[in-house]
């Protein structure tokens, strides 16, 4: 709408959404930008659901003196702690320690690092642990005499891309899921997108002034695509790394998850998850092939076994394993310059690059981390319009993400308990974490459950599933029960099924 409407469909196309492709198209929409964004699969279907999901400024980091880097991420948690407190929240990490590991002292300071490089405002510090006498060292393997224990972030992937892509959505963007980009192509000062629908097969074109490629793994395959990328040229590569966890019931009670030092100098975390769960993860080995494909294989199952096994006095099997996920991260290579001067820039964990051959502005997104998003997608946007020759305020580091205008979470969830008395309490604290405020948006008005509509099973009911279709992309089954939620680890097969054929009747409106 305000810059370039006389001549193109949109001011910016963006391509992919996963966590950065969502986080540039919200901060774009806020800015006045009419923007659009395909997404090949559904929203967050790659990369941006198969974190370990820390929100973190990555204590090992500082090993490797990237402070910058820890820096910034430490201020970005504080951030979405402030602005998504429904899904993202503080969590005890505790570090045993023995002899074997990195020594005592450096770890001390690290964590005092840790704990004073960045405004500190909700999170505890770092302590010492008497292992042998604090709770958190009776479920660890009888070696581990001390330990220490840190405050960091841990949150919700998946869902922190719908909700940017909800608010991109809700200030003016529109949001095309199970679209590709098949090809760009430069045409003077615009952009003309080939988009294919992969339902119905449908192709089309669409003009926008200015692109943001934010295909995660396939940054550089979008570019290839479309001549963009040619051998000689200065296009950054990806080195695509595979990271995988696995999930089993819950191995302990309280909330504290574990960093577990590797022989080969890696980090193992172990997380409480999904209330009957625990998380264990995670791996990393190069990666070939299509990254949408990747999956775990027996010997990172028994890494991680293996590596929880050392540690803890319960002991892990493969099978027990009742899920596990695989991701694909799409590290740039190191090695090249993009022009700004920088130096200290190559030790961080992203870059930019300014496709500066062509005549409408182009930028492509290499590697990136999900605590990083946000400031991300202020740099992008920023750039982008300064190759434009335009200028718009950034803003995303004060606004909420929709539902998340909570001040104190814990007293949001008694006011919705009083407010919902007839809700058993598993499910308000489910619908409160997943959707903070906007719960009210499908429960209000209703009085029992029996008000939400059909209930397919275990905890769902239909309103909750109209919703999602609604606001939220939904479109297939998988969508709802391993991307808006977790629900997949919960409910029987029989739910699933009905969850499938509501899904179809809702989506062709034969739903009474
Ligand atoms: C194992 C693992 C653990 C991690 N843990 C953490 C962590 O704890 N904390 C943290 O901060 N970060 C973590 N990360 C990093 C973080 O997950 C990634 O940096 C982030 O998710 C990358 O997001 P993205 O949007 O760039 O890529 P993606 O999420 O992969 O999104 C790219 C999207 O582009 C789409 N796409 C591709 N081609 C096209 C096309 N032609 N047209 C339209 N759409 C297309 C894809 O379908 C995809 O959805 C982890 C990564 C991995 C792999």
């Amino acid at each position: 709408m305000l810059y370039f409407t006389a001549m193109v469909d949109y001011d910016l196309c963006v391509i992919g959404g996963g966590i950065n492709g969502a986080g540039i198209a919200r901060d774009a929409a806020g800015r006045g930008l009419s923007v659009f964004l395909v997404e090949a699969g559904d929203l967050a279907s790659a990369t941006s659901s198969s974190s370990t999901k820390l929100i973190h400024g990555g204590l090992r980091y500082l090993e490797y003196f990237e402070f910058g880097l820890v820096r910034e991420s430490l201020k970005e948690r504080e951030i979405l702690l402030q602005g998504a407190p429904h899904l993202v929240w503080p969590l005890e990490f505790v570090l045993p320690h023995d002899e074997d590991q990195r020594p005592a002292w450096m770890i001390r300071l690290g964590l005092f690092l840790y704990d004073h490089l960045a405004g500190r405002k909700k999170l505890a510090g770092s302590r010492g642990l008497d292992l042998k006498s604090h709770e958190y060292g009776k479920i660890l393997a009888d070696r581990y005499q001390k330990g220490f224990v840190y405050s960091d972030c841990w949150g919700n992937d998946a869902r922190l891309v719908v909700l940017n892509a909800m608010d991109a959505m809700e200030r003016g963007a529109e949001i095309l899921t199970r679209t590709a980009c098949t090809r760009l192509h430069c045409q003077g000062d615009l952009w003309r997108v080939s988009i294919l629908d992969i339902g119905s097969g449908e192709e089309r074109d669409i003009t926008a002034a200015m692109v943001i490629n934010a295909a995660g793994p396939w940054v550089r395959g979008v570019l290839e695509a479309s001549d963009l990328a040619s051998k000689e040229s200065d296009v950054p590569r990806v080195r695509l790394v595979k990271g995988s966890h696995i999930v089993v019931p819950k191995r302990y009670e309280g909330n504290q998850a574990y960093l577990i030092q590797q022989k080969d100098k890696r980090v193992v975390f172990v997380i409480p998850y999904e209330h009957d769960f625990t998380l264990i993860g995670t791996t990393e080995e190069d990666y070939e092939g299509d990254p949408i494909a990747a999956q775990i294989s027996p010997g990172e199952v028994a890494y991680l076994c293996a590596a929880y096994n050392d540690a803890f006095r319960s002991q892990v099997l493969s099978g027990d394993v009742v899920w596990s996920y695989s991701g694909v991260r799409p590290l740039f290579s190191h090695g090249f310059d993009e022009g700004d001067g920088n130096a200290t820039s190559a030790s961080r964990d992203y870059r930019l690059y300014r496709h500066k051959d062509m005549q409408a502005p182009m930028i492509s997104v290499f590697g990136g981390k999900l605590t990083t998003h946000r400031h991300l997608a202020e740099e992008a946007v920023s750039k982008i319009l300064k190759m434009a020759g335009k200028s718009g305020a950034a803003w995303t580091f004060a606004d909420p993400l929709p539902g998340g205008d909570i001040d104190d979470f814990d007293a949001f969830l008694v006011t919705q308990g009083a407010r919902y008395l007839w809700i058993p309490e598993g499910l308000l604290e489910r619908y409160a974490r997943s959707y903070g405020t906007r719960m009210d948006r499908f429960l209000s008005g209703a009085g029992s459950l029996e008000d939400l509509g059909v209930h397919y099973g275990d905890d769902v009911y239909e309103a909750e599933i109209v919703y999602l279709v609604r606001y939220e992309w939904a479109r297939e089954v998988d969508d709802i029960l391993w991307r808006r939620s977790k629900l997949g680890l919960h409910v029987v097969p029989q739910t699933a099924q009905n969850l499938t054929r509501a899904l179809k009747e809702i989506l062709e409106g034969t739903n009474p």
